[in-house]
């Protein structure tokens, strides 16, 4: 990764949202126009909309409220690192659980390499979505693991009706969605040996305010603006909720594991009592889903009867 400083520093001028031109943005960080108009293309490139009038300069489409470690950190217990730029929040407490306290959270403005289930890439342009990771090490083991993204997916969609928000599901195992659209969604990584505890890693990626223009995504996708009424979220607010909201999930499950968990995941499944598909590789199997059993596992009820399946390798599609 190239250093992204003088980016960073760029776009903290262009945040007041007002006109700057290449000529003064040159003389403030110490260096050319051309230069300027290269490290513009730059931040263009991470998703951020600049455009440019002839005579005025450089200003951003919508305002853009940096997020703030300092602020952030004054609203919770959990160690949080922001890392304007980086290549996955999942990866880098991956790399890091040897030295980092249990708990430990890595926020990013900008993902190079968000990612999704079995490598599937996560669409994330920079300042206008949230991408945050939470470190966890469970003592019980990896077997304990079993279940915990569904649990963290009802505590998210949770803490958003405490916020007034309603209107937002969940598709079994790991996604939040809004009107039959991709909201959210979470990733739980692991690592660790059988018999130790287990190294969680539990991120999320939420559309907070994404332009229609990321169409890179290759299937239907919402923000939390849609669901709010408004593109003015305040994104540090926000993540310090749901740092809160995950750090108490964990910690319920720790006890309570998903004892009684059931019906809480059933109010909240998009597609219960809707025709869907299971896809298992080159597997399709079509059925009414009838929510969740206590493993975990998706009931769908067939032709031979209701049946439960569980298993990383299996997605959930609606069924015309
Ligand atoms: P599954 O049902 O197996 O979870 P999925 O396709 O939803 O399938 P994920 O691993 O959850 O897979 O997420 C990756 C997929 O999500 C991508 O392949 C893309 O279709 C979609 N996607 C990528 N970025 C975003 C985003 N910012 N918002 C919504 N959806 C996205």
């Amino acid at each position: 990764m190239k250093n992204p400083d003088v980016k960073l520093k760029l776009l903290s001028k262009l945040s007041d949202g007002s006109f700057h031109s290449g000529e003064s943005l040159g003389e403030e960080l110490g260096m050319s126009r051309a230069a300027i108009s290269k490290h513009i293309k730059g931040i263009q490139e991470w998703g951020v909309d600049i455009f440019r009038v002839q005579g005025k300069g450089y200003q951003l489409s919508q305002p853009l409220i940096m997020l703030d470690e300092a602020l952030i950190q004054s609203k919770v217990n959990n160690p949080v690192e922001l890392h304007p730029v980086i290549g996955s929040t999942n990866q880098y407490l991956m790399d890091n659980t040897a030295k980092l306290p249990s708990g430990t959270v890595c926020i990013a403005e900008y993902q190079e390499n968000g990612r999704g289930r079995r490598g599937r890439h996560w669409v994330s342009p920079f300042g206008a979505n949230l991408y945050l990771s939470m470190y966890w090490r469970l003592e019980a083991g990896m077997a304990a693991a079993m279940g915990l993204s569904l649990v963290v997916g009802v505590a998210m969609v949770e803490a958003l009706e405490n916020m007034g928000l309603d209107g937002v599901k969940l598709k079994w195992p790991n996604d939040l969605y809004y009107q039959d659209r991709k909201l959210a969604g979470i990733l739980v990584e692991m690592s660790g040996q059988a018999g130790g505890a287990a190294h969680l890693v539990i991120g999320m990626g939420m559309n907070l305010a994404m332009q229609d223009r990321d169409s890179a995504i290759d299937q239907p996708w919402a923000s939390l603006s849609q669901v709010i009424g408004t593109d003015h979220i305040d994104r540090n607010v926000l993540a310090a909720e749901f740092i809160n909201t995950l750090d108490a999930a964990l910690k319920h499950y720790e006890v309570h594991g998903m004892q009684n968990f059931v019906e809480r995941w059933n109010r909240l499944d998009n597609f219960i009592g809707r025709k869907v598909k299971l896809i298992m590789g080159a597997n399709e199997i079509t059925g009414i889903e009838r929510g969740i059993d206590a493993q975990g596992g998706v009931l769908l009820e067939t032709e031979e009867g209701l049946k439960s399946f569980i298993g990383g390798e299996i997605s959930l599609r609606k069924s015309e």
